[in-house]
């Protein structure tokens, strides 16, 4: 039986009209602010986040050192596949999947009572657009700053790392940057672990690799202070890497007491006996907020990722409101 149909019998929607989905893309050729609020109704939301990506297409191009890392970790992966068509693929993605500021600020000012803007900037881009786009962030009163290390093409590095190479020294200044600001302003910053859709789930890839969650780890505890949310319990897509990632993040979330994980994209980690538990020794689910990542995973939806949340029968009734909509009217502070 299809896995949709048969959690519908069940599905109590107990929590209609409060939820609050902390992780969706306005991407422009997927959605509008009218079919995101349809789908809010559909599935009981009250509140939803809607992110910016500040991505740049036409990287691969300027960057010549990128581009040969990214050929390298291609043909790593398989011989038989063009770098070249992949790399255009990847074009196409950064294109279609730019999300600016400006864009975010429109629909929440047209449509206030649904939503609630996070920004985007690009830590790889020089110290003056770095300023540029928080000033913008800044002025059209976004809430919060996605990042994005895997179509952003960024990592913060190491002492070592930072010591030997002036443009990981740049991204590591902006990382600071964005951090520092980020604390002053009281917004959170959400980042991005695990692989992406198209090429970005190739696990050769550098930029994938360096977003696992102990990258984080040092940087993450120098800003102990800073509101954060690893999204997709920090490891989207990342199959057989699950339990280290999984296990990383949820143990930052342990450490950090101001590092919130989302759900996003991974709901069905929350029908799983082990994770469950490891869920609940760890980081407990205060530290756990609801995201759909809708419209951008295939097959799924806000419905659908909420199903599969109010149906576990591992979950109790409070760890339920916890998720779906307690910790993030906590963190978003939305009373
Ligand atoms: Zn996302």
């Amino acid at each position: 039986m299809n896995k949709t149909i048969s959690l519908l019998p069940s599905f109590q929607m107990n929590r209609n009209g409060t939820i609050v989905d902390a992780h969706v893309h306005p991407i422009r050729s997927l959605a509008t602010g009218e079919s995101i609020i349809k789908e809010m109704k559909e599935a009981g939301v009250k509140k939803a986040v809607l992110l910016a990506l500040d991505l740049d297409k036409n990287v691969l191009n300027d960057d010549i050192e990128l581009k040969n890392q990214i050929i390298q970790d291609l043909w790593a992966y398989s011989l038989f596949i063009d770098p070249e068509k992949l790399i255009n693929v990847m074009y196409q993605m950064l294109d279609i999947g730019t999300t600016p500021n400006s864009l975010i600020a429109k629909l929440v000012a047209d449509f206030p009572e649904f939503f609630i803007g996070f920004g985007s900037v690009n830590p790889r881009k020089n110290e003056e657009t770095v300023k540029n786009r928080l000033d913008e962030i800044k002025s059209l009163e976004l809430k919060g700053i996605k990042l994005l290390p895997t179509l952003q093409f960024f990592k913060p590095g190491s002492t070592l790392e930072i010591i030997k190479n002036r443009h990981q020294r740049q991204v590591n200044a902006n990382i600071k940057r964005i951090f520092s600001f980020a604390k002053k302003e009281n917004i959170p910053v959400l980042i991005h672990p695990g692989k992406d859709p198209g090429p970005w789930e190739i696990h050769t890839l550098h930029c994938v690799q360096d977003s696992h969650p102990k990258i984080w780890r040092n940087i993450l505890n120098r800003f102990k202070n800073n509101k954060f949310i690893l999204a997709h319990l920090g490891c989207y897509g990342c199959d057989s890497y699950d339990d280290t990632w999984l296990n990383e993040a949820v143990n930052l979330a342990a450490s950090l007491p101001n590092l919130y994980l989302d759900t996003s994209a991974v709901p069905y980690h929350l029908e799983n006996k082990q994770i469950v538990k490891l869920i609940r020794k760890t980081c407990s689910f205060e530290k756990i907020i609801f995201g759909s990542d809708s419209p951008v995973v295939y097959r799924s939806s806000m419905l659908h990722s909420i199903k599969i949340i109010e149906n576990s029968a591992l979950l109790t009734e409070l760890e339920k409101d916890l998720i779906l909509f307690g910790n993030a009217f906590e963190f978003l502070e939305l009373y």
